[in-house]
């Protein structure tokens, strides 16, 4: 089959290696019919991310259709249309059992390491993918939900609502900021409503993504390089900051300034990927009672939110601004890697 394989910092092709087989019984193989391309795949190809190491296949998004099933699985069968989650989940550990895949305990890749998928494993951005514990992994996919929703399943949406909006305890009535609007900012604002958020202020130097995060649920959007982007996002509270401030990037700055934003008695939750050191002013903040968070996704609310996207609540129609075929992949990348010029939000990537 043909896969995107990672050869170190930079390196990368489209190239033919061996099919995936069932390692495992619980394992399942998957025909992908339709993958995508993260922000974080774009972090390994930095070198960003050590635990990769070369010759492995990328992505951990996926939606396919199940061509082998392993001896122990009983609940999927060969051509079931699923959704790949980008978290293993064993089903049976402790972390499993309080629903906190990301740090599953099962062996697979590594023992605690819930995303091993285009990490630890062989990922999706390829013709087939082996599924570890399969039956706690993939989603069935309703009737009637697209390749193009039902991708979005795989990391961004759980993504957003878990660790940005759950983790931000985001409570009816709230001012929330989201601080980068690519996609896991739109797809966090897009979930934010569900919550009750009265106000959601999308904050990004980027003037199409301004715009764009209207579309996903924001009701007002700052650029942060105005000189006073501050008093505008103070102005659209009662003064005193946002309810919860939210960090879709990962990089220094963006971290600051939700630490500049949130209110006495806020939350500020981080979804973003980090590779550098934060500083953390804990002798101005310590006596503004603020919670902060962060984590790794679970994907235990995917199918919540597939329940939503299959009844159309979430506009997620809107994520795909890219189509490309597999054999495009190395186009996909170079597209997904030039955002800022392509306007790209996901790139569909399909069989
Ligand atoms: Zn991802
Ligand atoms: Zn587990």
């Amino acid at each position: 089959m043909k896969a995107l394989v990672y050869h170190g910092p930079g390196q990368k092709s489209w190239e033919e290696v061996p099919d995936p087989q069932i390692q495992a019984p619980t394992d399942v193989i998957v025909q992908v019919d339709t993958t995508t391309i993260c922000g974080t795949d774009l972090h390994i190809l930095k070198g960003d991310v050590p635990a990769v190491t070369p010759g492995r296949v990328l992505g951990h998004e996926a939606v396919g259709t199940i061509t082998e099933v392993g001896d122990a699985v009983t609940t999927l069968e060969v051509g079931d249309r699923v959704i790949v989650s980008c978290i293993k989940s064993c089903g049976k550990c402790t972390f499993c059992k309080d629903g906190i895949y990301a740090h599953c305990l099962g062996d697979e890749g590594a023992s605690g390491v819930g995303w091993v998928l285009g990490h630890l494993i062989d990922g999706t951005q390829a013709e087939y993918l082996r599924v570890p514990y399969a039956e706690n992994s993939v989603y069935k996919v309703p009737a009637g939900v697209p390749d193009d929703h039902a991708i979005m399943l795989s990391d961004i949406l759980p993504t957003g609502f878990e660790i940005g909006v759950l983790y931000g305890q985001v409570k009816p009535g709230d001012v929330i900021a989201v601080v980068g609007a690519g996609p896991i900012g739109l797809a966090t604002m897009m979930t934010a409503g569900l919550q009750g958020a009265s106000r959601i202020i999308a904050i990004d130097l980027d003037a199409n993504r301004r715009e764009q995060a209207h579309k996903f649920g924001a009701t007002h959007d700052v650029d942060p390089a105005a000189a006073d982007w501050k008093e505008q996002i103070f102005a659209l509270t009662d003064g005193l900051g946002v309810d919860v401030a939210i960090e879709a990037v990962g990089i220094p700055a963006t971290f600051d300034t939700c630490i500049k934003i949130v209110r006495p008695g806020g939350n500020v939750a981080n979804v973003g990927v980090h590779g550098k050191a934060v500083e953390l002013p804990l002798q101005d903040l310590w006596i503004h009672n603020i919670n902060i968070s962060m984590g790794l996704v679970n994907t235990n609310t995917l199918a919540m939110l597939l329940n939503l996207v299959a009844e159309k609540k979430l506009p997620v129609d809107l994520l795909a601004t890219h189509h490309f075929t597999l054999d495009q992949m190395m186009d996909a990348y170079d597209t997904f890697a030039r955002a800022a010029q392509t306007k790209a939000l996901k790139v569909v990537i399909s069989r």
